[in-house]
């Protein structure tokens, strides 16, 4: 099993997106200067096994210059050779997208480029607060199909005032556009945002939850009517094109987080941990340049934790998870007991067994989170007593040994 490497690019183009909450801070040259050799530096300094996908993501990747971004993709691969068929994604905003930087991503052995479309009417993108139109949507696509890279988009619905005509016209124009991979997101408020503020005082309504059903399930019929496969909530593809870095995610797989704020995770036996870098940029520049942690925290995942991160992340997938799929990830547990305690969320609907898999069925995905709860729920007693049962043999590892053995001699501060 290979680990999948991520890189996180914490810079934007100028004023935040104003939906976005994610950290991110406008692209400054000389930090941005700083910040590609940091991470290099970060990855000399892991011992991570060999990974098979690297995703270059943000914030904006494509804020960086030229020569930063290919400074970046070069020396990644010197520290960590990649195998041929490595899958190299980047994420580009449309409004970036030249001749140039398709060029330099095309001598950096990049596979696959993920844009940043949200919206191809023009009114929903100036709603969103989007720097680019239409139009460079259109050219940067014509721009990338000049080479042979494979090519996702992001689309968001469910933004104030949209219409389900508006939502329907971005569907048949991202079928025109005729990406491989394509991902729909539900605009989410949050906490923090100008769209939440607006939302509080009233100058901007949400779209009703019937409404956001209905542009969701329209995405997936017409999308899947023009030969795309759903094959997670989110995310459909031509055959064959699924997000291979994504999906590591989605089934237990460890990957390495590189950055501010990255997530690394390095699953077992005989520990499952977690870890983030620093978020703030100017620390994580300061704890590489004087070697201390970069970590923000480690966690050794204990058994409910897994279990639940287990069933959130198999059940996004559409054809869910086996038996086998349960003993691989969650080996202390009985895994036919285990799915035996989902029998009530059979019996109710909600979940469905068929050739050896349970799934959430496609009329209920929209509400899967309510359904993960009452899964977690209907498994945590015995999950609860299984891991009282093992704390005992497996307490005694020494963890700082063990976080050794993954990442170098560099020690992680402990969980705060
Ligand atoms: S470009 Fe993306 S990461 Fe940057 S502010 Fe906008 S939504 Fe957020």
């Amino acid at each position: 099993m290979s680990y999948g490497c991520y890189v996180h690019i914490p810079f934007c183009n100028g004023e935040k997106c104003p939906y976005c909450g994610f950290y991110s801070i406008p692209y400054a040259p000389y930090l941005a200067d700083d910040y590609i050799p940091a991470v290099l530096e970060q990855a000399r300094r892991s011992s991570f096994p060999d990974f098979d996908t690297l995703y270059i993501g943000g914030g904006t990747p494509s804020s960086l210059t030229l020569m930063q971004l290919e400074t970046l993709l070069d020396g990644l691969q010197k520290i960590h050779p990649m195998p041929k068929d490595c899958e190299i994604t980047v994420e580009l905003n449309p409004e970036n997208v030249t001749e140039e930087l398709v060029n330099t991503l095309e001598r950096c052995s990049v596979t696959r480029v993920s844009l940043g479309v949200q919206s191809l009417v023009q009114r929903q993108l100036m709603v969103l607060g989007r720097k680019h139109t239409v139009d460079m949507i259109t050219q940067a696509f014509e721009l990338l199909r000049s080479k042979s890279f494979s090519t996702s988009i992001d689309l968001i619905f469910g933004v104030p005032g949209q219409e389900l005509e508006e939502w329907s016209t971005t569907i048949g124009r991202a079928i025109e556009l005729d990406p491989d991979h394509i991902s729909i997101y539900c605009l989410s408020y949050e906490e923090g945002t100008p769209f939440a503020y607006a939302l509080r005082k009233g100058l901007i309504s949400s779209v009703t939850a019937e409404a956001e059903q209905a542009m969701f399930f329209t995405a997936l019929n017409r999308f899947e009517a023009a030969g795309y496969e759903h094959y997670e909530i989110s995310n459909l593809c031509k055959p064959g094109k699924y997000s291979r870095h994504n999906m590591k995610y989605w089934t237990g797989e460890g990957y390495m987080g590189l950055g501010a704020g990255a997530h690394s995770y390095a699953p077992g036996p005989p520990r499952w941990l977690r870890m983030a870098a620093v978020k703030n940029v100017r620390g994580f520049l300061g704890r590489i340049a004087s070697a201390e942690s970069i970590w923000e925290f480690v966690e050794a995942l204990d058994l409910p934790k897994r279990v639940a991160e287990f069933l959130m992340l198999r059940f996004r997938l559409v054809n869910g998870f086996s038996v086998e799929d349960v003993a691989r990830n969650l080996p202390e547990i009985d895994a036919i007991q285990f799915v035996d305690l989902l029998k009530p969320l059979e019996d109710s609907k909600h979940i469905v067994r068929e050739g050896g898999r349970l799934r959430i069925p496609r009329e209920s995905l929209f509400i899967s989170d309510a359904i993960i709860l009452a899964a977690v729920e209907a498994t945590d007693r015995y999950i609860r007593q299984t891991a009282l049962r093992l704390h005992a043999v497996t307490d005694d590892i020494d963890m700082a040994d063990y976080i050794t053995s993954f990442h170098g001699p560099e020690e992680p501060s402990p969980q705060k």
